[in-house]
C-alpha cells in the first residue's frame, strides 16, 4: 500500500465523520481498517462479523460514495474480518467472503426480514414472559406513575410514530415492578401488532450476540435486529463483559438512530453503571430516566388486594379478610415478591388445612417476611449535595482540582462517605468525584478515618451527615 492510499483512507474517513457525524462514526467506523487497494477494489476490515454485516446493510453506498469523491478510479469496496485476515495467512483465503459492490446495493437486492419470521426471531432467543404480567395487573401508585405512563405511551405507540423518549431508562430496587412494567409492554405491543417488540434479559442479549458471533449468524441477527420496532432489555445492571458492552452499545446507536424504541430496566440509574463506558452511559441517559420509588403502603394494599382478586378465579373459596390485608400491607414492607410470598403462604394454609384465613393465622404465617426497614440506597449524588450544603461550598468545587483547604476537607468527607454508605468501588468512587485515581479516594477514606478517632467535632458532624443522607 502506498503513502498515497493511505492518505486517501484518512481523507474518506473524514468525509464519513463529516456526512455521519461523530456519534455514528465512533459507533461503526472508528475500528475499520484499510487493507488493501487493488485494481479498483479497495478492501476494508473491521474486528467483528458483526460490525460487518452492519456496515454492509446500512452504509456500503456511503462508503463507496466516499471512496469514489477521493479516487474515481474505485469500483467497489470489499468488507472483511480481521480475524479471518489471520487466518488466510495459514489456509487458504476465503473464497465466498461476499463483496460489496455499489450497483448490487443500489439494486436494493438485500432480503429484508420478514417481521414475525420465527427463525430470527430464536436467533436472537427472546426471554419467555410471564402471562401475568400484564398492564392489567399493574396496580398504579404515587411511586410508579411517571414510569408507568412512560411505558402505557411506548406500548401505544404505531410504526412511524415520532419516537418520544429514546431510551426509556427505568430504575428500582428489588422487586419494585420492572420486570412486571416491561413485559406489559411487550405483551400490550405485541398485541396492537403494530410493531415488534422483543424482551430479551440482559443474559439473554449477551448469550444472543455471543452465539450470533460464534455461529456466524450474525447476518440473521443483524437482519433480525431490523425487524424490530421496540427491543425491551431487562436487568441491564448484568451486561457483562468488553466485547459484549461494545456490541450493546451498537445495537443501541443503530436502534435508536433508525428511529427504533428502546427500553431498559436496571437496578440503578446510568450514571452508576459502573462497567460501562462513558458514551454509552450519556446515550443512556439522553432518554427518559425514570425511578420508581418504593412501594407505598396504600399501593402494597391495592396489589395484595388485587391478587386475591386474581386467586380467586382459580380458588373460589379463598377469602381473605381487609384487616389481613391491612395488616399485611403494613407489615409486609419489603417489596412486592415479598407481598405474594405472603399470600401464597396464607393461599397453601387454607387449602392444605382448610381453616379460613384470619388475622393470627397471617401473623403466624407472614412472621419472617417481616424485616427491618432496609437501609435507603444512598446516592453518591446525594452526598456531594448535602456535604456541599452542610459545608457552604457548591458541588463543583468538590468535584473541581482546587486544592484549598476550605474544598479538601469537605471533599474528602464527602469520599468517605460515598465509600461507607454506598457499595460503589474506590474506582468508581474516584471518576465521580471529578476522574480522581482510586488511590486519592483511598487516601481520603483512611485520613477521614483516622481523624475520627480523636476529633470529636468531626465525629459528630459526619454522624449528622449519615443521619440526614440515610433518613
Ligand atoms: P423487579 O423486576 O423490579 O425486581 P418485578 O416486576 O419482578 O420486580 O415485581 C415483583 C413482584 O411484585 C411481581 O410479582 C410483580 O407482579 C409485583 N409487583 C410489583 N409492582 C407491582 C405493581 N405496581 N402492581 C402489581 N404488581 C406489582
Ligand atoms: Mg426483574
Amino acid at each position: 500500500m502506498t503513502n498515497a492510499d493511505q492518505d486517501s483512507w484518512s481523507r474518506v474517513r473524514d468525509r464519513l465523520r463529516a456526512e455521519l457525524g461523530e456519534d455514528v462514526y465512533s459507533s461503526w467506523f472508528a475500528r475499520m481498517d484499510l487493507e488493501a487497494i487493488d485494481e479498483g477494489t479497495v478492501r476494508m476490515s473491521v474486528p467483528t462479523r458483526f460490525l460487518k454485516s452492519w456496515i454492509q446493510s446500512h452504509y456500503a453506498e456511503r462508503v463507496l460514495a466516499c471512496w469514489q469523491a477521493e479516487a474515481n478510479t474505485v469500483g467497489r469496496i470489499e468488507l472483511i474480518v480481521r480475524s479471518a485476515v489471520l487466518r488466510s495467512a495459514v489456509t487458504k483465503p476465503k473464497a465466498e467472503e461476499p463483496a460489496i459492490n455499489g450497483a448490487h446495493y443500489l439494486n436494493g437486492q438485500v432480503r429484508p426480514l420478514a417481521a414475525g419470521d420465527a427463525g430470527a426471531h430464536e436467533a436472537l432467543g427472546g426471554s419467555p414472559l410471564d402471562a401475568r404480567l400484564t398492564f392489567d395487573t399493574f396496580v398504579v401508585g404515587r411511586s410508579n406513575t411517571l414510569a408507568h405512563a412512560a411505558a402505557k405511551q411506548v406500548a401505544a405507540a404505531k410504526r412511524g410514530d415520532p419516537v418520544m423518549f429514546n431510551p426509556l431508562y427505568i430504575h428500582a430496587g428489588v422487586g419494585l415492578g420492572k420486570t412486571h412494567l416491561l413485559q406489559a409492554i411487550t405483551w400490550a405491543g405485541n398485541a396492537a401488532g403494530e410493531r415488534k417488540v422483543l424482551y430479551l434479559t440482559a443474559e439473554k442479549f449477551m448469550y444472543g450476540f455471543v452465539s450470533a458471533l460464534r455461529t456466524q449468524t450474525a447476518l440473521a441477527f443483524k437482519e433480525a435486529l431490523r425487524g424490530i420496532g421496540v427491543l425491551v432489555i431487562d436487568d441491564l445492571q448484568f451486561l457483562q463483559g468488553k466485547s459484549t458492552q461494545a456490541e450493546f452499545c451498537h445495537t443501541l446507536n443503530a436502534l435508536i438512530d433508525a428511529g427504533r424504541q428502546v427500553v431498559i430496566a436496571s437496578d440503578r440509574p446510568p450514571s452508576d453503571l459502573e462497567s460501562l463506558d462513558d458514551r454509552v452511559r450519556s446515550r443512556l441517559a439522553g432518554g427518559l430516566v425514570v425511578e420508581m420509588g418504593s412501594l407505598g403502603e396504600e399501593l402494597r394494599f391495592e396489589i395484595l388486594k388485587a391478587r386475591v382478586m386474581a386467586a380467586r378465579q382459580h380458588h373460589p373459596g379463598f377469602d381473605v379478610p381487609l384487616p389481613v390485608l391491612s395488616y399485611i400491607a403494613k407489615t409486609v414492607t419489603h417489596n412486592g415478591r415479598d407481598l405474594e410470598g405472603a399470600l401464597n403462604r396464607l393461599l397453601a394454609h387454607n387449602k392444605l388445612t382448610g381453616h379460613a384465613v384470619t388475622l393470627e393465622m397471617a401473623e403466624r404465617e407472614v412472621r419472617d417476611l417481616i424485616r427491618p426497614q432496609e437501609p435507603k440506597r444512598v446516592k453518591i449524588e446525594d452526598i456531594q449535595r448535602v456535604v456541599a450544603r452542610q459545608y457552604n461550598v457548591s458541588r463543583s468545587d468538590l468535584l473541581s482540582s482546587r486544592r484549598t483547604a476550605n474544598v479538601v476537607r469537605p471533599r474528602q468527607v464527602a469520599m468517605y462517605l460515598a465509600k461507607t454508605l454506598t457499595l460503589r468501588s474506590l474506582p468508581e468512587i474516584g471518576r465521580r468525584f471529578g476522574g480522581r485515581d482510586h488511590t486519592t479516594v483511598l487516601h481520603a477514606v483512611r485520613k477521614i478515618e483516622g481523624l475520627v478517632g480523636n476529633d470529636m467535632a468531626l465525629a459528630e458532624e459526619i454522624e449528622i451527615l449519615k443521619r440526614q443522607l440515610q433518613e
